[in-house]
């Protein structure tokens, strides 16, 4: 890899998320940015948890968030890591920022309710009217601290993505900074630690857009030069809408459950709102680094497309050996996702049936349905599979397929379909439809791995046993 040595640039990024909930793909995709950028540019990635909500931050969430981006490769070992570190650790320096703001004159106290507040304002668009900002109010138990907003001229944030936008400092109001309890809000004690990170580039959601010029507004009445700003593009579903956990499957852990590889997972989060350009899409983390340009993000909404994903994690299936192929499928092989029992379980047998699934399978959790027939005693019962496959000339067909299968001389996949082939001829059928009833009678379902090799690695035997008992079924 061609990438400078880990702290040998002074850029330093962060990803501050808050543990509220399962870590989601945005999140995710805002972690792989910042990374980039720190791998890229020899910096350092810092890991800061945004933890002061207590109510709704849980422990388990921020082992969670840790977990998640150590499997996608962003983990304490690495040199481009530092933290993680805990918001909460730093309130004492947040509220030494609030009371300085308030020394100053950059901010004052306000005895406001916010029934006052808005009975005064409900015409207006504005927020909070500045009613306290001359009252020269001290504090007090209750009396929250607000920042004091320029009345005039404009602010102008350097945005990597976005072109630099300027917003009127006549339409932001005098915001809260610390509450009645003299604690500071998330938008100082973001800026605060920031600063205190020596953070130079702070790349986040899109959402934190309307932050922007409130918080460089303090980053300079704190007395030190702003960062540069980039704001990464919503992510929305198929329906164009911002995606929600409430609506969409947006949990990381969900996808890996589901059989996503991390590599394909960081690959396509990787896409999501830039390009490495020529066309080219699965290309190795390393790559995808070394070419990353924070500056090239579109700033337009990035489509989570949940097929592409899944067509690229089957790309990476077949990019493995098949010894990395067959560990990878460990999970999906045992309970609870496997109905078979450990007894009932064979590694030979796998391992002969695993290059056919690794050849079509896009997803890995798919592995369990398609390899079941080999490891139950009977295959499964799918009731619409059978009546779909069992049409007429089906139970003549499946007794003459028998016949010859007994007396075939070499079990192997090429004569198992010849011999196939040329009984579905005497009945009138293509391949295609004679196929059927054998593949339901030995495997249950009418879909799955290719049958000549399933039947090989099935075994004369069981296949007999199995299509016998498909005949009684048919006759009774
Ligand atoms: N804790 C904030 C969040 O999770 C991040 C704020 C930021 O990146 O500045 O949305």
């Amino acid at each position: 890899m061609n990438l400078p040595a880990p702290g040998s640039s002074p850029i330093r990024v962060r990803f501050a998320p808050s543990p509220t909930g399962m870590f989601h793909v945005g999140g995710a995709r805002s972690a792989l940015f910042n990374w980039a950028v720190a791998k890229r540019a020899g910096g350092t990635f810092v890991l800061r948890i945004e933890d002061t909500d207590a109510a709704r931050n849980k422990p388990e969430w921020t082992s969670g968030i840790l977990t998640a981006m150590a499997s996608l490769g962003m983990h304490a070992e690495d040199p481009t890591f530092e933290g993680p570190y805990f918001q909460s650790a730093n309130a004492s320096l947040h509220t030494e920022a609030a009371q300085r703001l308030y020394t100053q004159g950059a901010a004052y106290y306000c005895d406001c309710t916010r029934e006052d507040v808005a009975a005064r304002t409900a015409n207006a668009q504005t927020g909070y009217d500045g009613h306290c900002r001359e009252r020269g109010l001290a504090y007090a138990a209750g009396r929250a601290l607000r920042f004091r907003t320029p009345d005039e001229g404009e602010t102008q944030v350097i945005d990597l993505i976005r072109g630099n936008p300027t917003f009127l400092n006549a339409v932001l109001e005098d915001f809260v900074i610390a509450r009645g309890d003299g604690s500071a809000v998330f938008l100082l004690a973001n800026v605060v630690d920031d600063i205190s990170m020596r953070i130079t580039h702070v790349i986040r959601g899109e959402e934190h857009l309307p932050n922007t010029p409130k918080q460089q507004l303090m980053w300079r009445a704190l007395g030190v030069e702003p960062p540069t700003w980039a704001h990464l593009p919503v992510i929305v579903n198929e329906r164009r809408q911002k995606l929600s956990k409430r609506r969409d499957k947006v949990a990381l852990e969900d996808f890996l459950a589901d059989g996503i590889l991390p590599d394909a997972m960081v690959n396509y989060l990787m896409l999501l709102g830039w390009s490495p350009g020529n066309d080219e899409e699965i290309l190795p983390f390393e790559t995808l680094i070394e070419r990353f340009d924070i500056a090239g993000v579109n700033s337009a909404s990035a489509f989570f497309d949940v097929k592409k994903l899944t067509s690229f994690n089957g790309e990476y299936i077949r990019a493995m050996s098949t010894q990395e192929f067959i560990k990878a499928c460990g999970p999906w092989l045992v309970a609870p996702h496997a109905p078979w029992t450990p007894e009932q379980f064979d590694e030979a047998a796998f391992a002969a049936i695993a290059p056919h699934a690794q050849s079509r399978l896009a997803l890995l959790s798919d592995i369990t349905n398609n390899v079941d027939f080999l490891f139950l005693d009977a295959p499964v019962d799918d009731a619409a599979s059978w009546d779909k496959a069992m049409k007429e000339p089906a139970p003549a067909l499946l007794a003459d397929v028998r016949t010859a299968l007994a007396g075939l001389e070499t079990w192997q996949a090429e004569p198992l379909k010849e011999l196939v082939t040329e009984v579905g001829a005497a009945h009138g059928l293509k391949l295609g439809k004679a196929q059927a009833p054998v593949r339901v009678a030995t495997t249950g379902r009418t879909v799955g791995l290719p049958l000549f090799e399933s039947l090989e690695v099935l075994g004369r035997e069981r296949a007999l046993t199995r299509i016998d008992a498909a005949l009684t079924k048919l006759s009774a």
